[in-house]
């Protein structure tokens, strides 16, 4: 019965394109990688800075794991929390110029962990969402129960009619992705921080795709435009490299976290070998100048190529480029020339992007070449 069940469930997403399949990676997640016996292009990853097996972060782990051992053991809150997450998050919260910072083991988990907490609906809570929000962001907006208000993206004008709408509440979180993941674009994020202040909500921004790529030393966007947000959320699995999550603020929203987030209260500590890689990756990222300007450039010089052959490369002003293909089927067309042709760049399909904006998702990180950027832009056209 249960077989049969899912076979049923699993030939209708196949029957709609739409099955997904793991691949085995047999090498770093570098500029380079390996699947199968061939070695691919990889624009897949979200290793913006490379540092995804780097060598003083490996050494960083493996000291870690000799002191501590691999495991967290218990919950931070029992008997899981040790010296070296109080210095990441020490180390996490003056990067971001916020007061305090809690570590989660996923920013999955965080988004999850901090929404759900802060918006009560006995409280009388509302949440705010762009329409394009990370699936992070409306997991966590869907287990708060509360009342989801949802404006268009990165359309202040439609922020602020929502806004309006929600004064009768007594808490109202309005939540931005400062650079988003499928698209690239960044949000009017100074706008957005006013708004929220005009109105009485409380503005919190997820950085995972700007962290250690903008803003000084990588801080991040809310730092290089002034956003100064009330809630900056952090992952420690993309420009780091590494894995985890993290949420900066007032002292007050930790101590909050820690007593009402129920990711955090009932999940084991983050491993302390993972803190120790990713404090070792910060202050790699805090010295990466070069490696920010080399990504960011390669970036521009990829957008202008392919807007001068006129793709649609959306409103991208990052290392994340989308490739709008349009159909599903379009979209793996292009997506199996390319890795026949020795470039992995993944079809990136609905539900993850609406409907009829299927693409090819470019994500360059600072090991490609200029070569390896003429390869992708000969194949696509
Ligand atoms: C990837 C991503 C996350 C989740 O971070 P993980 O550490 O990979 O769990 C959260 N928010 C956004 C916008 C993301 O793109």
């Amino acid at each position: 019965m249960f077989e049969e069940y899912l076979e049923n469930k699993l030939s209708e997403i196949d029957g709609a394109g739409l099955l997904r399949k793991l691949r085995l990676i047999s090498s770093n997640p570098s500029a380079k990688i390996i699947i199968g016996d061939k070695e691919y292009i990889n624009f897949s990853s979200n290793n913006y800075l490379d540092l995804a097996g780097n060598e003083e972060i490996n050494k960083a782990a493996s000291q870690a794991a000799l002191q501590y051992g691999a495991g967290g053991a218990s919950s931070r809150l029992v008997g899981g929390n040790f010296q070296v997450h109080k210095m990441l998050e020490g180390s996490l919260a003056s990067f971001k110029n916020k007061k305090a910072c809690l570590v989660f083991p996923s920013g999955y988990q965080t988004n999850v962990g901090v929404i759900s907490a802060l918006a009560q609906k006995s409280d009388n809570a509302c949440i705010v969402m762009d329409k394009l929000n990370h699936a992070s962001l409306w997991d966590g907006a869907k287990l708060s129960g509360c009342r989801i208000f949802v404006y268009e993206h990165c359309d202040m004008n439609s922020l602020e009619s929502v806004l309006k709408r929600t004064k009768d509440y007594k808490l109202k979180l309005a939540v931005t992705e400062s650079v988003f993941s499928m698209d690239g674009d960044i949000a009017p994020l100074a706008q957005f921080a006013r708004l929220c202040r005009n109105y009485g909500a409380v503005s919190m921004i997820d950085e995972a795709h700007c962290s250690g790529i903008f803003g000084k030393n990588g801080s991040g966007l809310d730092e290089e435009i002034g956003a100064d947000a009330d809630i900056i959320i952090g992952t420690l699995s993309k420009a780091f490299g590494v894995q985890g999550g993290f949420v900066c603020g007032g002292q007050k929203l930790i101590d909050y976290l820690i007593n009402k987030s129920r990711a955090f209260i009932y999940t084991t500590a983050i491993s302390p070998v993972i803190a120790a890689a990713a404090l070792k990756s910060l202050e790699i990222i805090i010295k990466s100048d070069s490696k920010r300007k080399l990504l960011l450039s390669n970036a521009q010089y990829l957008r202008d190529k392919l807007k001068s052959l006129g793709f649609d490369a959306g409103n991208s002003q990052t290392q994340i480029i989308p490739v709008i293909t349009g159909s599903l089927s379009n979209t793996q067309r292009v997506a199996d020339m390319l890795m026949k042709n020795g470039i992995f760049a993944p079809a990136i399909k609905p539900p993850t992007v609406p409907e009829g904006r299927s693409r090819i998702r470019i994500s360059l990180t600072s090991a490609h070449t200029k070569e390896d950027l003429d390869k992708l832009i000969k194949e696509l056209k």
